[in-house]
């Protein structure tokens, strides 16, 4: 019956203790710094995860870089003596890539207004722009003021069309003002895009924002706009918070209203062609360079040299070229395979679940090193399920909450279970030191009573007493009326001790029908005045038997103080019982302080 309460009350508070664990943790989620150093961690946690998975992936191999790598920019520098070049040699690279027929050439460079000192070579890259309309050109939106530069107006044609449904227009993806393509390229194409990348508060790219909402319509991503060219699309759906394409391809938007990226690797996972190649191809006429390269190939053409300072952090790589998110947006596009943040509240139901197995265990697991050992091998395979479930699934499960929720419930489970223990302690303690029958403290501890008071009066001379008592006549009390009643006279006469000594006296039974207390900072005088109450109240007390019937009962009373009559526990003993011995001589019922 005890133990099945004891158990009702384990569980009981192991419940609370999730119950409480987890209203906290929702409680604290409303703080932003709380949630904000939650989210920087289990962004690291997604940058881990990212690493470690993306070494295996195998990218799309259409997609490749035409690179202005350093090299590249040593070359250009050598040849032309400036940057950027005249735009006749983007002109050239277009004719000449253009022999492998490629899929699309996407710049990530920005052709803004016209160069009144090359005006040549503006025509020539206009004239290539209008002959092949497989070319992308990108412009930029950002909040500039109309003081600064007037907002520019776009052609209908740039706009992206939304087929059914809704976005939510956010802060983060609407802009003011942007930084257009000159117009004379914008009137001989319609495939331009925006190429905005936003780093988050650690500095670090993770997401891309496909659509952009400027001046109350909608403009596409650049790599969006070519990845509608690739799939034969013009124009889009939103459903669910997520950009439909075609059934077999779709963006889900995270809470910013941006795509979480899925990478596949560090630097230079795409093809990488130095633009010096092609260059030097096209003087030399070696087309089989070309053809080799390009053909049937969707071909990005960005800055990589770290000179050129277009270098970003990602979760996989601190020094990525910007040119490799798109190429990254791209191919998440195609396979279909951005990460999906799962709901908190899943994250949250996770995080119980764990936590209450974690609590389980450790409740009903004597072993701490047993428990020790399933919390980390519990926190070792979460954290393989949720790599594996990213990698394969696309998933991102939240780490950070099960990882602390199951920690703390280990600690508070552990709390749980020394308070109770130190209960259980408690109580074992106290049996061991107390006497069944009367409930008085047993000899063993009225013997290391005595010993500490001694102690303590040896090294402070703090004074103490001893009384002892024994009942009088009680083997012929016995004899008259049984053993049973003799105990029920024990129990009352130990009752009369307990309301007469202070909470400082130790009353205990010393053996038999004999009791002591030991009396705390008491001198002779108080611990005899103290007897002799006890002595007058057991002597006017209507001792109740087991029949009932009411007896009166008389004891006998030695007293002895420390320093006076002993400076060991034997000596002071010896001394008591001689004064009990002489009460008794002197007919009993009454206290002795003193022999002669
Ligand atoms: P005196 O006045 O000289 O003390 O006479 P007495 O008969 O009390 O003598 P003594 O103190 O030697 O007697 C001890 C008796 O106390 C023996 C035993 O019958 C009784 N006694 C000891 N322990 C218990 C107990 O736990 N229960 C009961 N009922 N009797 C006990
Ligand atoms: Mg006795
Ligand atoms: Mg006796």
């Amino acid at each position: 019956m005890k133990k099945d309460y004891k158990q009702k009350l384990f569980y009981a508070l192991y419940g609370l203790i999730i119950v409480l664990l987890f209203g906290l943790l929702f409680w604290l989620g409303h703080f932003t710094i709380f949630k904000n150093l939650i989210d920087k961690i289990e962004q690291n946690s997604f940058d881990i995860r990212q690493t470690i998975i993306s070494s295996g992936k195998e990218n799309n191999k259409d997609i490749v870089i035409l690179a202005i790598d350093d090299e590249t920019y040593e070359y250009i520098m050598d040849k032309y003596g400036s940057w950027p070049i005249s735009r006749k040699t983007w002109s050239d690279i277009i004719n000449t890539i253009e022999i492998a027929n490629p899929k699309y050439i996407v710049f990530d460079l920005l052709f803004l207004k016209p160069n009144l000192k090359d005006i040549e070579g503006d025509k020539a890259l206009i004239n290539s722009v209008k002959k092949y309309q497989n070319v992308f050109l990108s412009m930029n939106f950002d909040n500039y003021s109309e003081d600064i530069r007037k907002s520019p107006e776009y052609k209908d044609s740039l706009k992206l069309k939304i087929k059914e449904g809704k976005l939510i227009d956010s802060e983060y993806i609407t802009f003011r003002n942007s930084r257009s393509v000159m117009k004379e390229l914008s009137d001989v194409t319609n495939n331009i895009g925006t190429i905005n990348v936003t780093r988050e508060k650690d500095g670090i790219i993770r997401n891309i924002t496909p659509i952009f909402k400027y001046k109350n319509d909608y403009y596409g991503n650049l790599t969006l706009n070519v990845a509608l060219a690739a799939l034969n699309k013009k124009e889009v759906s939103i459903e669910n918070n997520k950009i439909i394409i075609d059934e077999k391809h779709n963006i889900p938007l995270g809470t910013t209203q941006r795509a979480t990226l899925n990478w596949y690797g560090k630097s230079k996972t795409y093809t990488h062609i130095p633009a010096w190649q092609v260059i030097k191809a096209q003087k030399n006429n070696d087309t089989d360079f070309i053809l080799d390269n390009f053909k049937n190939k969707i071909v990005y053409i960005g800055t990589t040299a770290t000179s050129l300072s277009d270098i970003k952090s990602v979760p996989v790589e601190s020094n990525l070229a910007g040119v490799e998110i798109h190429a990254t947006f791209l191919n998440n596009i195609l396979d279909n395979n951005f990460i999906q943040k799962l709901d908190t509240k899943i994250d949250f139901l996770i995080s119980i679940l764990i936590s209450l197995v974690v609590g389980y265990v450790v409740l009903n697991t004597q072993s701490v090193l047993k428990t020790i050992i399933f919390l980390i091998s519990t926190l070792v395979m979460y954290s393989i399920v949720s790599t594996y479930i990213m990698s394969q699934f696309n998933i991102w499960i939240g780490m950070v909450i099960p990882f602390i929720s199951s920690i703390t419930t280990f600690v508070l489970i552990y709390c749980e279970k020394y308070l109770l223990k130190s209960k259980d302690y408690e109580q074992t303690y106290r049996l061991a030191v107390t006497d069944g029958l009367t409930q008085l403290y047993n000899h063993r501890y009225f013997q290391e009573q005595m010993k500490i008071n001694l102690n303590n009066f040896k090294r402070y001379n703090q004074i103490f007493s001893l009384i002892l008592i024994d009942i009088d006549f009680f083997k012929k009390f016995n004899d008259t009326y049984g053993h049973q009643s003799g105990d029920c006279v024990l129990k009352q006469v130990a009752n009369i001790l307990k309301k007469y000594s202070r909470i400082s006296d130790i009353a205990c039974r010393y053996g038999g029908e004999e009791m002591s207390i030991v009396l705390t900072n008491t001198n002779k005088e108080e611990a005899t005045i103290t007897a002799n109450k006890i002595c007058q109240a057991v002597r006017n007390n209507k001792f109740i038997l087991a029949n009932n019937e009411k007896v009166n009962v008389t004891i006998s009373v030695g007293v002895a103080t420390a320093g006076i009559n002993g400076e060991e526990v034997q000596e002071m003993i010896e001394y008591a019982d001689k004064c009990l011995y002489k009460a008794k001589e002197s007919g009993r019922n009454q206290v002795v302080a003193e022999i002669d």
